[in-house]
């Protein structure tokens, strides 16, 4: 996901059967976005540069809705996390795009930069697969927020990284690294 976010302020905390309950709503979540979007959503092409930072398997397999196609609603959790006390979640409506798997729904022009970013999201999907995604995306957003996520994180560093110009790095490797060393 792309997007700027509220103010952070004190947020409540979450008993482990809550976290839990809330993780699996949060990957049966992405796999129902997925599903529901994959039949209308596109491949891109990519020029030669792009295959300097990303494996071709990746570059294969995403799938997009174009801006104006589609607008994601904020998930059904977010009535019951609201009612908890949570505030400022993140607004999916504004977001510039948002990754489910392989799918991305663009709701912003796409931009490499753009597009960059939601590759990191889709090489650490496949990496980790959609219920590691998820277990590590909720316990990121818990401890610090979207900004403070680390699936966050290091889609915005590796991004930040990214010129287009470049000789390249490799995407997939600097993920792996993120994952053997327990950054996420
Ligand atoms: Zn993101």
């Amino acid at each position: 996901m792309v997007g700027s976010q509220p103010a952070k302020q004190p947020q409540p905390s979450l008993s482990p059967e809550q976290i839990a309950t809330f993780t699996q709503a949060v990957a049966q979540y992405i796999r129902a976005q997925r599903a529901h979007y994959y039949p209308r959503a596109v491949p891109l092409s990519f020029s030669e540069l792009w295959s300097r930072f990303f494996p071709a398997v990746d570059l294969q397999r995403i799938r997009v809705i174009q801006p104006g196609q589609a607008r994601v609603p904020n998930p059904p959790f977010y009535a019951e996390l609201e009612q908890l006390g949570f505030t400022g979640l993140p607004n999916f409506t504004t977001m510039g795009a948002i990754t489910f798997d392989d799918v991305v729904v663009f709701h912003e022009p796409l931009t490499p930069q753009l597009i960059f970013h939601e590759m990191v999201h889709i090489v650490q999907y496949r990496l980790l697969g959609i219920d590691d995604f998820a277990r590590l995306y909720v316990r990121g957003y818990l401890h610090g927020g979207y900004d403070g996520t680390p699936l966050e994180v290091c889609a915005y560093e590796l991004d930040g990284r990214f010129i287009m110009g470049s000789v390249g790095f490799d995407v997939e490797a600097e993920v792996r690294a993120w994952i053997v060393n327990g950054r996420f």
